[in-house]
């Protein structure tokens, strides 16, 4: 048992120290800095004890400036959608959260974000998520997580992914993006508030206590 518990505290060690030495590569990154109005500034909370992922899109512009992720209207929302507060939420011992793309890839013609930049999953998630620790619940925050993540099992869009959560469920829960850009869809989609938030609500319990 002494054995046991000695190779367990070992390899947690070698966990966090091969998730610590990739947090810094990641920090470090300057892959597709020419491409970001913005400058490079990767946004990413994780930790070796954490039980619950969100992987998201990729900062905006407030993300950006402050270095927190969901630091914005939308995190709001979404921290209302799982029944947690921002302790809570931003309690990096408890709660990973990973963007599909970490630094803000700056807006399109009509002022809306742009899409995470490619190379910034290429480059980082597998071998990020080799190194995280196995998480009891993950949730995936619009339509570049379920591509990466869910692969074939993604439906045709957004809405019908997010319709089949009971697919992925208990461990991965599919989200539209909590932005305000889709109040319309929430109208539109009144089932996810009466069927998928309670359901949502109680794994996040569950996982994060
Ligand atoms: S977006 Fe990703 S790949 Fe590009 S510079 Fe930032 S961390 Fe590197």
């Amino acid at each position: 048992m002494a054995l046991d518990a000695a190779i367990r505290s070992r390899n947690v060690k070698n966990t966090d120290r091969r998730l610590s030495n990739l947090l810094r590569d990641i920090r470090a990154c300057r892959i597709c800095e020419v491409h970001l109005p913005h400058g490079v500034n990767p946004v990413i909370h994780a930790s070796a004890t954490a039980k619950l992922c969100i992987v998201a899109q990729a900062p905006g512009i407030r993300v950006h400036e402050t270095g927190i992720s969901f630091n914005d209207p939308s995190g709001d929302r979404l921290r209302e959608w799982m029944g947690v507060d921002r302790a809570t939420f931003y309690d990096e011992s408890r709660v990973a959260i990973i963007g599909m793309g970490f630094c803000f890839p700056g807006t399109d013609a009509k002022g809306g974000d742009r899409p995470p930049r490619k190379e910034c999953a290429e480059a980082w998630q597998d071998k990020l998520f080799a190194a995280l620790p196995k998480f009891k619940l993950t949730l995936l925050v619009g339509i570049y997580a379920f591509d990466w993540h869910l692969g074939d099992a993604a439906k045709a869009n957004v809405t019908e992914t997010v319709r089949a959560w009971r697919e992925f469920a208990p461990r991965t829960i599919p989200l539209p993006h909590p932005s305000w850009r889709n109040n319309a869809w929430l109208k539109k989609n009144p089932w996810f508030a009466t069927e998928l938030l309670p359901y949502l609500r109680k794994r996040v319990k569950s996982a994060i206590g």
